[in-house]
């Protein structure tokens, strides 16, 4: 990828002159494209696959906001102030401050203007989620259909300006390259061809499904994805070219479990597409623990029902390959609730006599061998949790939520990987969402939204529910808004 600053190639517009130049049709193009039609600006939308919605196929698309209309109905008292504190406290302070006050106060608003439009909230919302650290109030809010209620929303919404020609996608088009003029971003290059507009902004998500950008930006790191297979970083490429900053890859943190496919290594199993329905369930919250967790040394790392996932998270991240062991025995298979929502008792027997994703054994000596754990340490973490639970005695590792020991034969285990469904570094950026060079100077005519501004500039170094598809959705529509204004004071 090179950067031009004359191009031989001829502009191909198709007669069509778009005000600005989207790259990526996802969870914040969609938006932007949106609301500069609503300003009656002209877009061209560049999408490399053959769809509309990107991430939104996959994503949970839970977003978080503080001091709604929908919070003051259910009685909830909650500001963007709160939002902003809490935010900091889970973060420890490490993300983007500016960026984020930014976000706090303009959500609400936008959470309003969804109600508005008729979005089809999930009835208990907001809420509490303790699938990452829980804020101290319920301001997490998600549609019925998860990431895809958001993209049915916006493809109704963006209906009109289709039809009237206002706002125009370009299909199977991957754009390889910014068109620099001087300074200045004018344009792009894609599939052979140019495209220019007063404005080019990338909304090309993240990295979750480049492995070879992972490891460069994490110090060599394996990847183990759950992300969007159209996620590989490309906007970090592009704007690299052009002299951009990268922030935020001094953070990572595993996402806690997920199940590595077996045919597809680097990749998270599913059973169905786009979707991430095969998870254990792991959050003590929801779910209190039955099983044992062990690492590859057949050790325990962590009282199973540990509360904080921000610290069940960091201690995964020093885990032999970030890897553990769900162990269970038959008796916990027959009382427990199901583990695997999707593997109810039947299904998980059939699955461990397959032997891919689920091992099984007679023993616990065979059933490390099959783990390819160590079996004597793995036999005393056995030996020492049921001893000390039948004596009425602590845990070793303090955990409360003791059912059973681990006694009955056939012994069970699964599993579990740290993986990634969103990435953490992205293009440095300004208030506005310019993109910056490291001498903090603007590249002009360029800017940036969504999962290319890596997500720790909205979460630092933890995970913030609902700060990535919120500001995703937040900044598109503000920044749509912002720059159909500039280009038609401009034309004024
Ligand atoms: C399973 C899962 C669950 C999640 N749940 C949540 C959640 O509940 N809350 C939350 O905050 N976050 C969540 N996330 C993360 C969040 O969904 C994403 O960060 C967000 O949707 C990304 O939005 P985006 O617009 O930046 O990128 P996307 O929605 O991925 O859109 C990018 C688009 O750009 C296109 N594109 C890329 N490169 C090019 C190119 N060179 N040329 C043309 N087009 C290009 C892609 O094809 C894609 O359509 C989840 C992620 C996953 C995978």
């Amino acid at each position: 990828m090179t950067m031009t600053t004359s191009s031989p190639l001829s502009p191909d517009t198709g007669g069509f002159t778009p005000d600005l130049i989207a790259v990526g049709a996802g969870t914040a193009g969609l938006p932007l494209a949106l609301a500069a039609a609503q300003e009656g600006a002209r877009v061209l939308l560049i999408e490399k696959t053959d769809r509309l919605g990107g991430t939104l196929f996959l994503s949970t698309g839970m977003f978080s906001a503080g001091g709604t209309r929908r919070q003051r109905e259910r009685g909830i008292d909650d500001s963007p102030d709160e939002h902003f504190a809490d935010i900091l406290r889970i973060s420890r302070g490490t993300v983007n401050q500016e960026l984020v006050r930014r976000y706090v106060d303009l959500a609400p608003a936008f959470v309003d203007w969804l109600q508005d439009q008729g979005f089809a909230f999930e009835e208990q919302c907001p809420v509490i989620i303790y699938g990452h650290e829980p804020y101290r109030k319920p301001r997490t809010y998600w549609g019925v259909e998860e990431g895809r209620s958001l993209l049915a929303l916006f493809l109704r919404l963006l209906d009109p300006y289709f039809q009237r020609g206002q706002v125009r996608v370009q299909f199977n088009t991957r754009v390889e390259q910014l068109i620099l003029e001087g300074e200045r971003v004018v344009g792009v290059v894609a599939g052979g061809k140019e495209y220019r507009a007063p404005a080019v902004v990338l909304t090309t998500g993240g990295y979750a499904s480049s492995p070879e950008l992972f490891a460069r930006l994490h110090g060599g790191r394996r990847l183990v994805s759950i992300g969007n297979l159209a996620s590989t970083g490309d906007g970090i490429l592009l704007a690299e070219q052009v002299g951009a900053q990268v922030v935020g890859n001094q953070y990572f943190l595993p996402t806690f479990g997920g199940i590595e496919d077996p045919d597809r290594p680097g990749r998270v199993y599913t059973e169905a597409p786009d979707r991430w329905e095969i998870t254990a369930r792991l959050v003590p919250q929801v779910r209190p623990p039955w099983e044992l967790w062990v690492n590859q040394r057949g050790e325990r790392f962590i009282r199973e029902d540990e509360a904080s996932v921000d610290n069940r998270e960091r201690v995964l991240l020093q885990q032999p390959d970030m890897r553990f062991w769900i162990v269970f025995d038959e008796r916990i298979l027959r009382e427990a609730p199901p583990l695997v929502l999707k593997w109810p008792a039947p299904r998980l027997r059939e699955l461990a006599r397959e032997g891919r994703l689920v091992k099984l054994a007679p023993t616990l000596e065979e059933l490390a061998a099959k783990m390819e754990v160590p079996a004597e340490p793995l036999l005393a973490t056995v030996a020492a949790y049921n001893a000390a639970l039948q004596a009425g005695a602590p845990d070793p590792l303090g955990r409360q939520h003791r059912p059973l020991p681990i006694a009955e034969a056939p012994f069970y285990a699964l599993r579990q990987q740290g993986s990634v469904l969103r990435t953490w570094a992205g293009l440095r950026v300004d208030r506005d969402l310019a993109v910056l060079r490291p001498d903090g100077s603007r590249i002009e005519g360029l800017y940036a939204v969504g999962e290319v501004l890596g997500a720790a500039q909205f979460s630092g170094d933890s995970f913030c529910g609902g700060m990535s598809v919120g500001p995703a959705l937040v900044f598109g529509r503000e920044l749509g808004r912002q720059l159909a204004r500039h280009v038609a004071a401009a034309r004024a």
